[in-house]
């Protein structure tokens, strides 16, 4: 007989991580139906919440009702029987019902089926439209009502009678099987739904308890406020997004608990090397450069790990930042590196780092996917390489640094968390800092990178002019060439680019070439032209890059893979086809690209037809603001904050029902909890603290190595 003691399964209740599979009605073949809704297990279904609700609970007699208006009534059924139509041929069941005041028919087309479903003398609550009887030309008509059969004045109305709850639904699947599928989950699971929250925490911000809070929120009783349901606003809402906040900033606060639990000698930095890029450099760092870089070095200082992340709009001159941050290290005899999201990014900061340390001989390496020197290589093992600029091909096993010290990554938002921990693992305890051009508000930030130092550089250099931004429809293209014209001949260059949407890969990549012949043929014969796709080799697009910023390329022809971080001030012109398929924080990013030196820039928005209403807007905001951060705040109107954030690829987990917008007041509660929490608590060992340790787990997943708690 085995006698190891069984740790306690004091799961969410196990039951809960179930396949929906198992629940009364389910089965194999719907279960596969539920999964297309992100539907598998029994919490999943609990945690799909209706989308909106219907008030079907003010029940009206017959001769009450009006036409035109979504009614409920509740009746005896008197008659029921298939009707053919003559002209159509199509079978229409007819259903009659009766209240002592007045007779209804309900109508159902081609469901012959429906007849099996209704009785004689059955009492029935139909819900729907109502309009006038245009086969008789009097009475009333409900065409497919919303119904419900009561065998029992006991029996729990579900689809009508009440507030009725309407679900994302899929082929397959409607939000009626649903409600009967929720309701069978609630019967048999609500009991083994236990409160992980510690009872001070509910108290403290009046949170209702788990359990009814799932089981109102699918079947709200009467006295529940419609407005609040329907708005996501209803205590039950609020309950279920704090404990998604909660869990969150949990893992965040972990986290950071354990970074700040790392050590590594501070760096003694007399600042020589930094001083001489700083006395090189044709500008003046602005006053919030220079605040930042004094930010970091009081970071590389400290006996802990740097972990900080940049915020600085487009322009605002991170890499020079990030590189006064790396001689830092170097000075102390370390080696630095910079991942970057794209080839065309490395490579772009390869030149420009390359250019502006050409004075101080340090070696600088690139390496990406299709750059990989087997020379180079050995200099990161053996040390010689001071700074490593890559893409993701850095964190490849077969890169092994030899005293990396410090690792910055840019544009963080294409990056997730999983990528900085491979980065960290490439040296001892190494300092990270993190940039990225995405401006959201500083409260959010500190929720959703809660766990990093954040720095913002808030100015951007002066002596820039605005960037005029218009927008263009296909007929009017002739002006926009004309204003591309007018530049070139002041010396200017220009972007063209082209959308690349990986669906219609070749199809765009064929369009991209064929205007960049259009043009170098028929519009702009006397002037240079290249062309940039993510199908050109390294060294082509490397050469390229090269004579477009020295000035022997006038008009560069591109796919998107120029979005981020090329760096050319003699560009004045961004001219962008089919403007309307591109995302807000894209469009910012690729304007980005002007304007960067002291010329008037023009962004030209080529937009055609059919243009949807959110493409309009993201037009319209872009021609209105150069500003990013109402750029994003419109961005995360539009779009709502889950694809913003996209959290899914930020590895953090996803929230399912909270809405960082709309709860941004239940986020700072859940954070400012779930901080003191681990304070209290570090290592969650309290044994009141067991079944929230499970469930934070579970949240968390392998997207977190806790190594504290675990
Ligand atoms: P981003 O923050 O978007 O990464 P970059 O670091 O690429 O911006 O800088 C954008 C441009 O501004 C570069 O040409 C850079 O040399 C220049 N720049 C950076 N700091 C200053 C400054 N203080 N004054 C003038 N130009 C600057
Ligand atoms: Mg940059």
């Amino acid at each position: 007989m085995k006698t190891t003691l069984e740790t306690p399964k004091k799961n969410l209740t196990p039951q809960l991580m179930d396949s929906i599979q198992y629940i009364k009605g389910v089965g194999p073949r719907r279960a596969e139906l539920f999964k297309r809704l992100g539907i598998n297990t029994v919490e999943d279904a609990l945690t799909h919440l209706p989308r909106r609700y219907e008030d079907r609970g003010n029940l009206k007699k017959i001769s009450q009702i009006k036409y035109g208006e979504i009614e409920t009534i509740s009746g005896i059924v008197k008659a029921a029987g298939i009707n053919v139509t003559t002209r159509k041929r199509m079978k229409i069941f007819e259903l009659v019902v009766g209240d002592g005041t007045g007779i209804i028919t309900a109508k159902w087309f081609n469901q012959p089926y429906m007849k099996n479903v209704f009785k004689i003398g059955q009492k029935v609550i139909l819900n729907g439209k109502v309009k006038m009887n245009n086969y008789y030309g009097y009475g009333a008509e409900i065409d497919n009502p919303e119904y419900e059969i009561i065998d029992d004045d006991s029996d729990v109305l579900l689809h009508t009678g009440r507030i009725v709850p309407i679900y994302p639904e899929t082929s397959g699947i409607t939000s009626r099987q649903i409600r009967v599928i929720m309701k069978t989950i609630l019967d048999t699971h609500q009991s083994q739904i236990n409160d992980y929250l510690p009872s001070n925490i509910l108290e403290q911000n009046k949170l209702m308890p788990l359990s009814a809070a799932f089981s109102e929120i699918h079947f709200p009783s009467a006295e529940k406020d419609i407005g609040l349901l329907n708005s996501g606003r209803s205590e039950m809402h609020r309950r279920l997004a704090f404990d998604e906040f909660f869990f969150l900033e949990l893992g965040l606060a972990l986290r950071k608990k354990d970074m700040e639990k790392e050590k590594r000698d501070a760096l003694k930095i007399n600042g020589e090397l930094t001083k001489q890029l700083i006395d090189s450099l044709p500008f003046k760092l602005t006053s919030a450069q220079v605040r930042v870089i004094d930010e970091i070095k009081g970071d590389l200082t400290s006996p802990h790990p740097m972990n900080r992340l940049i915020q600085g709009d487009v322009g605002c001159g991170k890499t020079v930042v990030a590189l006064s941050a790396m001689l830092m290290a170097i000075e102390n005899s370390f080696q630095t590196a910079i991942m970057a999201p794209t080839e065309i990014l490395a490579e772009q900061h390869y030149l420009n780092i390359k250019s502006l340390i050409n004075k101080l001989s340090l070696k600088v390496i690139l390496l990406t996917s299709s750059r990989k020197d087997k020379e180079d290589i050995k200099a990161v093992e053996n040390g010689e390489a001071n700074i490593v600029i890559g893409t993701h091909a850095l964190i490849q096993d077969d890169i092994r640094f030899k005293k990396l010290s410090l690792a910055v990554i840019d544009e963080q938002h294409k990056f997730g968390v999983m990528q900085r921990g491979a980065i960290k693992k490439k040296g001892y305890n190494p300092d990270i800092l993190i940039m990225t051009a995405t401006p959201i508000p500083r409260t959010l930030a500190m929720s959703v990178y809660g766990d990093l130092d954040i720095s913002v550089i808030d100015e951007l250099p002066p002596g820039r002019t605005p960037i005029k931004t218009m927008k263009f429809y296909k007929s009017h293209r002739p002006e926009a060439f004309k204003l591309v014209k007018k530049e070139i001949l002041q010396g200017r260059q220009c972007y063209v680019i082209y959308p690349l949407i990986e669906e219609s890969e070749k199809v765009d990549l064929k369009a991209a070439t064929e205007m960049a012949e259009h043009i170098k043929k028929d519009i702009f014969p006397e002037y240079n032209l290249g062309l940039l796709h993510g199908r050109i080799k390294t060294e082509e697009k490397e050469k390229i890059m090269k004579d477009f910023k020295e000035g022997r390329i006038n008009i560069l022809v591109s796919t998107t893979v120029i979005e981020v971080g090329i760096d050319v001030p003699n560009a004045s012109v961004m001219l962008i086809e089919h403007a309307e398929r591109f995302g807000l924080a894209q469009l910012h990013q690729l304007r980005g690209r002007v304007g960067r030196g002291q010329y008037q820039s023009y962004c030209l928005l080529m937009a055609e037809y059919p243009l949807s209403d959110d493409a309009k807007r993201r037009l319209d905001i872009m021609v209105k603001t150069n500003n990013g951060f109402d750029i994003a705040e419109e961005d995360l109107n539009i779009r709502g904050p889950g694809e913003f954030f996209g959290t899914r690829q930020s590895g953090l987990p996803e929230l399912k029902n909270a809405n960082i917008l709309r709860d941004v007041k239940i986020l700072e509660a859940a954070r400012k909890e779930a901080f003191e929490f681990i304070k209290k608590d570090p290592l969650l060992s309290m044994p009141e603290h067991i079944s929230l340790k499970t469930v934070l787990k579970q949240k968390w997943l392998e997207k977190l190595e806790m190594g504290a708690i675990s």
